[in-house]
């Protein structure tokens, strides 16, 4: 039976608890234990698919097509474990759950409450599925003390009791802030948010403490004292200048020791950490930099584009480069002369994307990027904004549009489909339809044409991504914009949705239909962006 292992957090939120259980997993992983990572969000959205990037930053999707919060893709990134349907709940599906059973008289005329109804809910969810682990880490959305997530609080406190002694740990992620004026470090709010945690009957083993500045010996004790922990279980974490740090800066404080104390394990393996130290000495010595402009919508939020900027930063390390991104808001090209933006770049990526709003820039980059031969990635979104502009300046087509853009263009160059295989079951999806989880989401097989670039740059002909979008290329146009250079070079196995087109005469010219960066890892970088930045510094050595 897997061990569990809960992450909470406290005093302020964005301390990076995402981030802190990942490279724990990653810890775990590095000793030779088995281990997944999920998580629980309090907030009551059914899932985040309909949350705006600019309130919730992206969202991640896993093979078996489920929408999750970016935390999952942290926890792949850091592990290579994939993140699944069954890793990431909300207080939304859980509720949603407990009243449709009750609504099918699953309660047998009981009163329904949160004890226990909601938070067996919550149980069960945590504990499925986890029979080949050896550690499951369970991460708590949110900061203890938020109405909305204490049934969950109450969940695992519960398990905790439920379990054998020795199967549950709790590690809480506290901020320890430097005040300038004194010029000191205060332990008082993590104190308090112990309390909070304490007064819901969780007691925490571990305490990963964040802060700007070292924790001096004689403060981590008063925190012991004061939150009834050992000292050796308050892990100072400092802020790192790269994330790929965390694994080995806090092996080095000792927290997957101290963590593995609590299940009394003390004669585990050392993990073996060569390969996160070979990306930290790239990601601090590169060789030379490129810069990319990402042309996009939501670039005022750091959190939006974040598997994307993960994935560029790893197309970097495959080329012991520094990856300098340019993040262009696309309505800019509207108002100015592209050029002056993009003169100095060595590759230009068009992101995904919903709705009208900065589609024009987009496609002034993609213009840009045809012309001048800059190296091109167009990602889902941004494959339409390229067919879009192939369309108009290539193929001649006057207006040519997407419906999603311009329901009455005359030339729906991408189009909704309502149709589509999965596995050998046709799923559909209603133009009127709910906006929750009504995309092609998930994995798809793509089939890729021998000797065309993409096929060169994944050393394959049959691949496998993932999805997340509701309009298609549509093939009545695919003939037309071959003969004028842009190719389809990926299809659907059964050959009726284009998945990635090229332009051959061009030295990088790749727009694809999925989303290749959900998948790309610092110790196994996506070669579509690999060979993206390879191209890019090929740029670099001609501007
Ligand atoms: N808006 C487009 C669609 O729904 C693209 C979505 C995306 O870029 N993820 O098809």
């Amino acid at each position: 039976m897997a061990r569990l292992i809960f992450i909470t957090g406290g005093v302020v939120s964005s301390l990076g608890k995402g981030l802190a259980s990942a490279a724990l997993g990653a810890l775990l992983q590095a000793r030779g234990y088995r281990v997944r990572l999920r998580k629980l969000d309090p907030y009551l959205n059914v899932d985040p698919g309909t949350m705006s990037p600019f309130q919730h930053g992206e969202v991640y999707v896993t093979d078996d097509g489920a929408e999750t919060d970016l935390d999952l893709g942290h926890y792949e990134r850091f592990t290579g474990v994939a993140a699944k349907q069954s890793d990431n709940v909300t207080s939304g599906r859980i509720y949603s759950e407990v009243i449709a059973k009750e609504r099918r008289g699953g309660y047998l005329g009981r009163t329904v409450q949160v004890i226990p109804h909601v938070t067996d809910a919550i149980k069960e969810f945590a504990m499925a599925g986890t029979d080949d682990l050896d550690f499951l880490l369970v991460e708590i959305g949110g900061t203890v003390g938020d109405i909305e997530g204490l049934p969950f609080f109450e969940a695992i406190r519960q398990l905790h009791n439920d379990l054998p002694r020795g199967q549950t740990a709790f590690v809480h992620l506290t901020l320890v802030p430097y005040i300038e004026a004194a010029g000191e470090l205060k332990t008082k709010p993590t104190q308090h948010s112990v309390k909070e945690l304490r007064a819901i009957g969780i007691q925490p083993d571990i305490l990963l403490c964040r802060a700007s500045h070292p924790i001096p010996e004689d403060e981590r004790k008063k925190i012991a004292l004061f939150c009834n922990v050992r000292p050796e279980c308050v892990i100072p974490a400092m802020d790192l200048s790269t994330i790929y740090e965390a694994p080995a800066e806090y092996h080095r404080q000792g927290f997957d020791t101290e963590v593995l104390r609590v299940f009394g394990i003390n004669d585990a393996p050392m993990p073996d950490l060569s390969r996160w130290d070979d990306v930290v000495s790239k990601v601090k010595n590169p060789e030379g930099e490129v810069r990319i402009a990402v042309v996009g919508k939501y670039i005022s939020v750091k959190d939006s584009y974040k598997s994307l900027s993960e994935a560029l930063t790893h197309g970097g390390l495959a080329n012991n480069v520094k990856v300098h991104m340019d993040w262009i808001d696309s309505e800019i090209f509207e108002r100015d002369d592209a050029a002056a933006f993009l003169e100095n770049v060595h590759g230009i990526l068009v992101p995904g994307g919903f709705g009208e709003r900065g589609t024009r820039g987009k496609i002034a980059a993609v213009k840009f990027a045809r012309e001048r031969k800059v190296p091109f990635f167009g990602i889902c979104y941004g494959l339409h904004m390229a067919v879009i502009e192939a369309a108009r300046d290539m193929a001649a087509l006057d207006n040519a549009n997407s419906t999603e853009i311009d329901k009455e263009t005359k030339h729906p160059v991408i189009g909704l489909m309502t149709e589509w295989v999965k596995g050998n079951r046709v799923e559909k999806r209603a133009e009127d339809g709910d906006m929750g989880g009504t995309m092609r989401l998930g994995a798809y097989t793509a089939a890729l044409t021998p000797g065309s670039h993409v096929a060169q740059v994944y050393g394959a002909t049959e691949i496998s991504e993932r999805h997340r979008h509701r309009y298609e290329v549509n093939t009545e146009y695919t003939g037309l914009l071959e003969k004028h250079g842009l190719v389809v070079s990926g299809w659907s196995p059964d050959h009726r949705l284009p998945e990635i087109m090229e332009i051959p005469d061009h030295p990088w010219f790749i727009g694809v239909q999925f989303h290749p960066e959900l998948k790309s890892r610092p110790l196994e970088p996506h070669p579509l962006f690999s060979s993206f930045i390879e191209a890019a510094v090929a740029q670099s050595r001609l501007v």
